[in-house]
């Protein structure tokens, strides 16, 4: 296999068909059947191959899909079918897999909200992960997203993996905050991978995708086949974005993640600097437990949070600093700030979530340092 890097902008070489370097994005829904050759659908064997191919209609598939199919099927080390979003993703996965039984802790809002949603319209019974030895059965499905959002915490695939095979059940793994090369999911005991491509695949805040990976072709192919009744296939003009987004995933990615690490490093070094502002600071590089080394052996992710001292505080923070934005979501080449109970309900009401962007890591410092100290200063004793 070839390295990630190299993979991100030559795997889809295969797929050329012009001779634009850059592919060209068809924007048609439709397309031309060849007069010479008209096989009834009946008669086709490998309908999804053929529809790859010879696309018919750009639901099922599309030359743009295809392109991007293939890149993250190679970078991400599985079989991968793209979606219109990454909570599209994750219904596919829950809708392929159909378990009587659903274990999940804290996570995704929108997944857990699909989740219910199955609870409240087809009888899904939900657990938490502490229930699996007490309830989990064969087919049933567990699901963590890891390293954990909002706080980019880690916690352990491997030690989990045993629990949930043990009762012959499946484990699915939301790599979103750590795609590879980061964390690889695959080598402790995932047996489905999804990510959210909005976040680090896409990278620049501007499209929606998701992304289901399995380990084999012919589970791929249900699960298209699939995709193509639930109408939820990644659109053309999205499907050219992310693919050029793919072209510079593993700088991005590991520039952002060692930004973090430095960021996270400096905020936990400081505190008692800002200690009438900053309280506590969560990330996977501050955690001791040796399965966080081998988990994120590529790197951290590039989202933490920080807990403040007063609400009043988390609304003035994200106003004081000069190149973080104050908006929800995460993994693009801007660094974001957010406020998390803005958008989460469940949410510490001090805490203040971090993406960390690829800007120069002092420069995102000067501007935390700059911002905290003021809020120091103002803070009465
Ligand atoms: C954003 C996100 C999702 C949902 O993805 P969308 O593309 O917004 O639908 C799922 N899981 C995690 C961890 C996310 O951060």
């Amino acid at each position: 296999m070839t390295h990630l890097s190299t993979a991100c902008i030559h795997a889809d070489d295969i797929h050329n068909r012009v001779t634009d370097v850059a592919p060209p994005i068809n924007v048609s829904t439709t397309f031309r059947y060849d007069n010479e050759n008209l096989v009834p659908e009946v008669e086709i064997e490998n309908f999804i191959e053929t529809i790859e191919q010879t696309p018919v209609y750009s639901r099922e598939s599309h030359p743009n899909s295809l392109r991007l199919q293939t890149v993250l099927s190679d970078i991400l080390g599985g079989h991968a079918t793209v979606y219109n979003s990454g909570v599209s993703a994750f219904h596919a996965l829950i809708f392929h897999y159909n378990p009587k039984r659903f274990f999940m802790d804290d996570g995704y809002s929108g997944v857990r909200g699909i989740a219910t949603l199955y609870q409240e319209k087809h009888g899904l019974e939900t657990y938490k992960l502490h229930q699996i030895e007490e309830f989990a059965e064969k087919g049933d499905l567990i699901h963590l997203e890891v390293p954990l959002n909002p706080y980019g915490t880690c916690r352990d695939i491997a030690a989990l993996a045993k629990r949930v095979h043990k009762k012959g059940a499946i484990l699915s793994i939301d790599s979103t905050l750590a795609p590879p090369p980061l964390q690889d999911a695959w080598d402790f005991g995932a047996d489905v991978v999804m990510h959210s491509a909005t976040k680090y695949l896409g990278g620049h805040s501007d499209l929606l995708a998701g992304v289901v990976v399995v380990k084999t072709m012919e589970q791929q192919r249900k699960l298209i086949r699939e995709r193509i009744f639930l109408g939820t296939n990644v659109g053309n003009l999205e499907s050219f974005l992310l693919l050029r987004s793919l072209r510079t995933f593993e700088m991005r990615v590991l520039k952002q993640s060692e930004n973090a690490a430095k960021i996270v490093s400096f905020l936990h070094e400081n505190k008692a600097k800002y200690s009438k502002v900053l309280n506590e600071v969560y990330h996977s590089s501050l955690q001791k437990e040796a399965f966080v080394q081998r988990q994120l052996a590529g790197g951290h992710g590039a989202v933490f949070s920080v807990t403040l001292r007063s609400v009043e505080q988390c609304k003035k923070l994200p106003a004081k600093l000069v190149y973080f934005q104050h908006a929800t979501s995460l993994g693009g080449v801007e660094s974001l700030i957010e406020w998390r109970a803005l958008s989460d309900t469940k949410i510490d009401p001090f805490l203040v979530r971090l993406s960390i962007g690829c800007e120069n890591a002092d420069d995102l410092i000067q501007d935390l340092d700059n911002a905290l100290q003021v809020l120091q200063g103002a803070a009465k004793d």
